[in-house]
């Protein structure tokens, strides 16, 4: 199967997740049958006593912790996270897995059943299948088979499964890290199991910036336009400003971060949305709308900015422009507000858990890693800001471009093989090195 299969040190590991193989179908297979969906969050509580059965099953003492009071977080839709962990025979290292238990929504153009778990030609298809239960369930099958190997090990194992990442990780990681699970004293490396693909470290991600910037103007009779103030026109203006030269600017700028794909290498912004005006006629409605000069307009914002740039910089770039047009344009006035910040987190290439996991898949793979990091964020920003904990990188099986999409799918040989780098990397911390 791979070069670690001839590896002699390590054939007994090899056999027993082998062995395991046709339990990490299913258990990939049963966890893409439990939709949670998120938003709303469904069925949280379901798949953490799922895993925790599961776990405790294999020896590990797991906890559920419900993410009181953070965004959307009710008794319908409650925020449910489950930690696991199991100690070793000595004092040692922790290695944790942290996996997010939440999909997003199903979307048009599927052709399997979106929470089938379907086999076919060694793929499993499903929402979530990528994204990331695949990686979940091959972290669980890499430990068990660990613990059925090496019983006598140091330190301990963590797995986590957590709620929310997809719509930013408050109910989730973030949660945890404010109650201490991410502190560098109690853990000492994390991984997380994102569809990052089977050969590559991904050391971090870049930052992120939403604002809603609104202009305004002044009602009036759409036949008088000049008795009122045009906010969508204001709004033109800046677009405009934005265009001649906040983007060239911005395409100028490159990071060293590895960022997969390249276009990501240098910062970037999505308008997401603009809205101006009266709101959109209903639909099938016939009425024709009615003059009006509209007296605000926002729009909202998504700069990715990049770890050689400093948040203020960011913000201050966006908000002297807008300044600028108040120079030059009679009665342009904004308002931004800040929806959301993303911390930029890049993990140092010699930090322990990236030398391991990336010896570990030349070790399988046959082949050396390759070091990427990921245009969008995922849980590492909390790990990293609210833990303090720089030693992580998410490592997983899946295809990146799949997530999110119509009939995604995880390929079993991929999540066999990143259980084989998983189940090394705990060998090489947990085990004592001759
Ligand atoms: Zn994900």
């Amino acid at each position: 199967m791979n070069n670690i299969a001839q590896d002699t040190r390590f054939t007994a590991l090899m056999a027993a997740l082998q062995d395991r193989r046709d339990d990490l179908i299913t258990l990939t297979q049963e966890l893409i049958r439990i939709p949670t969906l998120n938003p709303p969050g469904d069925n949280y509580l379901e798949i953490c006593e799922f895993l925790e059965r599961r776990l405790k099953a294999s020896g590990f003492e797991a906890q559920m912790i419900r993410a009181y009071g953070t965004p959307g977080d009710t008794d319908a839709y409650p925020r449910w996270n489950v930690v696991a962990r199991r100690e070793g025979t000595r004092p040692g290292d922790c290695v944790h897995f942290t996996s997010h238990i939440d999909v997003v929504e199903v979307g048009a153009g599927w052709t399997f059943d979106p929470f089938g778990g379907e086999l076919v030609d060694g793929k499993i298809y499903g929402r979530g299948a990528c994204d990331m239960k695949g990686g979940l369930a091959a972290s669980i099958i890499a430990a068990e088979a660990f613990l059925a190997t090496y019983p006598e090990f140091s330190g301990a194992i963590e797995i986590s499964g957590t709620a929310d990442e997809e719509s930013g990780g408050y109910g989730g990681v973030a949660y945890l890290a404010e109650k201490g699970f991410f502190s560098p004293q109690k853990v000492q490396h994390v991984i997380i199991p994102e569809p990052l693909q089977k050969d590559r470290v991904c050391l971090g991600h870049r930052g992120g910036w939403w604002a809603e910037i609104e202009t305004f103007g002044e009602i009036a009779h759409g036949s008088m336009p000049f008795l009122g103030d045009c906010a969508v026109r204001h709004m033109g203006a800046v677009l405009n400003t934005f265009e001649r030269h906040l983007f060239p600017a911005m395409a100028a700028r490159r990071t060293d971060m590895p960022v997969v794909p390249e276009g990501a290498r240098s910062s970037t912004m999505n308008i997401n949305s603009v809205h101006g005006g009266q709101i959109e006629q209903l639909k099938g409605s016939t009425a024709l709308p009615s003059p009006c000069v509209p007296d605000s307009c926002r729009i909202v914002i998504d700069r990715r900015y990049l770890v050689e740039e400093d948040i203020d910089n960011v913000r201050g770039e966006i908000i002297g422009l807008l300044d600028d047009l108040k120079e030059e344009r009679p009665k342009f006035d904004y308002a931004v507000k800040e929806l959301n910040h993303i911390i930029p987190s890049m993990t140092d290439k010699e930090a322990p858990i990236v030398r391991t996991v990336a010896q570990a898949i030349s070790d399988v793979m046959g082949k050396e890693a390759e070091y990427v990091a990921s245009p969008g964020s995922y849980d590492q920003k909390h790990i990293d800001r609210i833990g303090k904990l720089k030693n992580c990188i998410a490592y997983g099986p899946g295809l990146l471009e799949l997530a999110h999409k119509p009939d995604e799918y995880v390929g079993v040989d991929d999540m066999m093989d990143s259980a084989a780098v998983m189940a090394r990397s705990l060998a090489a911390l947990l085990l004592p090195q001759d």
